[in-house]
């Protein structure tokens, strides 16, 4: 940990599910301390195999163990990450009594990893020193709102109602015919989240990420370490920024910074030069999409 910043893991909940990105060492000290939530994540995505971003994996599946939970859990992550985990649990005669499964990422192409009742997955190919994607988290379309008022008028039977959300049209009971769009409003919109883990600058990502409500992207770097930067394969504050503009992201969280910042405000001020809706992200954070 330096200066009060601990390695990569967000909670994200969208409706009752709770899902864990990334695990970095002291992931469990940190959710028990922020939420009681976190019993409740039954989705683990590992973006790569870097100790900064899964070193607390085996901890926080060992504590479920110890405190009985039963629940399924599955974890999405680079190939190798099974046997790891495999090998932690064998040489310690650890059994699990949940289930634990592992689904492996590759870092070539978008694929969907998840389809669920209210949210899609999908991971995507970012630009590091070994294979690492990125994650992608759709909210499903909503279904149509009623125009109630209007309905209740129109004396229309309300077995048409789930036809009207589907967005089709109907006709009442005496056939007259009425348009979707005259007696239903817009749906609410369904919400983008992306999360774009260590990666050096690289156009290519945009079109996965692109219109997100939010983009979570690293910016491990200042200008004055570009070179840096390319070395490492991480971005600057600038390219996380210029990343959030072509994708025309409406807010960009910017995190990952690197411990030779203490004071984080430069960093931020160099994002906004180039996009103006860039935040820090920081330990203990929690927004709302
Ligand atoms: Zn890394
Ligand atoms: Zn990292």
């Amino acid at each position: 940990m330096q200066h009060g910043r601990y390695p990569t893991a967000q909670l994200l909940q969208i409706h009752d599910q709770c899902f864990l990105i990334d695990c970095g060492e002291g992931t469990q000290d940190r959710l028990k301390h922020y939420t009681n939530r976190w019993f409740k994540i039954n989705f683990i995505f590992i973006s790569h195999l870097h100790g900064d971003h899964y070193f607390g994996l085996i901890g926080l599946l060992t504590t479920y163990n110890l405190l009985k939970r039963t629940d399924r859990l599955t974890i999405y992550g680079p190939p190798e990450l099974e046997k790891i985990i495999q090998i932690q649990l064998d040489v310690s005669a650890t059994k699990l009594n949940y289930p634990l499964y592992f689904i492996s990422t590759e870092d070539k192409q978008l694929n969907k990893l998840l389809d669920t009742n209210s949210v899609e997955v999908y991971s995507f190919p970012l630009d590091h020193k070994i294979p690492t994607t990125g994650f992608l988290f759709k909210e499903k379309k909503y279904k149509r709102r009623l125009n109630i008022d209007k309905i209740i008028k129109l004396d229309i039977n309300n077995k048409k109602y789930k036809l009207l959300q589907d967005g089709l049209d109907i006709e009442d009971e005496y056939g007259n015919p009425y348009k979707n769009e005259d007696l239903t409003f817009e749906p609410k919109p369904a919400r983008k989240y992306a999360f774009c883990s260590d990666t050096k600058y690289n156009e290519s990502i945009i079109p996965y990420i692109e219109n997100v409500d939010v983009l979570y992207h690293e910016a491990t770097f200042m200008e004055d370490a570009k070179k840096r930067a390319e070395e490492t394969k991480h971005s600057t504050a600038i390219d996380a920024a210029t990343i959030a503009q072509k994708a025309n992201a409406k807010k960009l969280y910017i995190g990952h910074y690197s411990s030779r910042y203490k004071d984080l405000e430069p960093l931020l001020q160099e994002a906004k030069s180039i996009f103006e809706a860039t935040y820090l992200s920081y330990e203990g954070l929690t927004i709302s999409i």
